[in-house]
């Protein structure tokens, strides 16, 4: 169970999320959703650690271990593993080389060289990715749809239990965003992750079918509900579906 409680976190001088509460029960799928710049991306980054986040009051725990007393690395061996909105690129390692230093460095890694390769390459191929990718640095010199595979590539090899999912959908054209749902749905179905999606896209919803739906406005999640809150939200608009106080927007 992850559990976000009264969280305030700014960078800078300013003040991004407040008191923003948040639970999600192990092995469930949550949706969150709000308008640009509400501070979607931000708890991403905070979970995972990013230091330029600096967590002002408030807790947050991962099956009652202090997620707060952890850095990067220690999240991510916890098995948290984040697909942000703008994957970084790395010069210089490639994929083949983080994903085995990775794995050797949880005691994971089971196969040898040649069992390695076969499984990279198979998993390229499901991905519609060429298995010179194996061989490329991460990230580096890829479109915006290639990262966002090249990182479902890491996650298939990492095995985490916890994905954060930021905006996956963006930069995938309508049939890499369907092959992009049906292999997190693929992943969740073998594995079964818990998994927090960020995301505007009604098709990534209908491949994921999020238990719950979350609002982020004026620094917190104001409403919380099932699928049926996306579906009002796609007809109306926030504004619409009378969820949004405008007046405090552009605060
Ligand atoms: P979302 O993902 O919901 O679009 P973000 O979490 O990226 O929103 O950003 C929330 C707000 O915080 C925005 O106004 C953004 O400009 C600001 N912000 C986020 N990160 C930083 C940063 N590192 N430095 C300054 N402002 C930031
Ligand atoms: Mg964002």
């Amino acid at each position: 169970m992850l559990k976000i409680s009264n969280l305030t976190v700014k960078t800078g001088d300013k003040i991004i999320l407040e008191d923003f509460n948040l639970e999600i029960e192990e092995g469930s799928i949550h949706a969150l959703m709000g308008h640009n710049g509400a501070g979607k991306s931000t708890i991403a980054k905070v979970l995972m650690r990013d230091k330029n986040y600096e967590v002002v009051k408030g807790s947050i725990t991962l099956n009652d271990q202090d997620l707060l007393k952890m850095n990067t690395t220690e999240v991510a061996r916890c098995g948290l593993f984040l697909v942000g909105q703008n994957p970084v690129e790395i010069a210089g390692v490639s994929n083949a080389e983080m994903l085995r230093t990775s794995l050797n460095d949880q005691g994971k890694n089971t196969l040898n060289i040649l069992e390695f390769n076969q499984k990279l390459t198979k998993i390229c191929e499901k991905l519609e990715i060429p298995s010179s990718f194996i061989h490329r640095d991460i990230n580096y010199n890829m479109s915006g749809g290639e990262k966002k595979k090249n990182e479902l590539l890491h996650m298939w090899m990492l095995e985490p239990n916890f994905l954060i999912l930021d905006e996956i959908d963006s930069g995938l054209d309508v049939d890499s965003l369907k092959l992009v749902g049906d292999s997190i749905k693929e992943y969740f179905e073998e594995y079964h992750p818990t998994i927090l999606m960020i995301t505007h896209q009604k098709t990534l919803l209908e491949i994921l079918k999020p238990e719950k739906v979350h609002v982020l406005q004026n620094k917190k999640i104001i409403q919380t509900g099932d699928a049926s809150l996306a579906e009002k939200i796609f007809k109306e608009g926030f504004s619409g579906a009378s969820i949004i106080d405008r007046g405090n927007l552009d605060a």
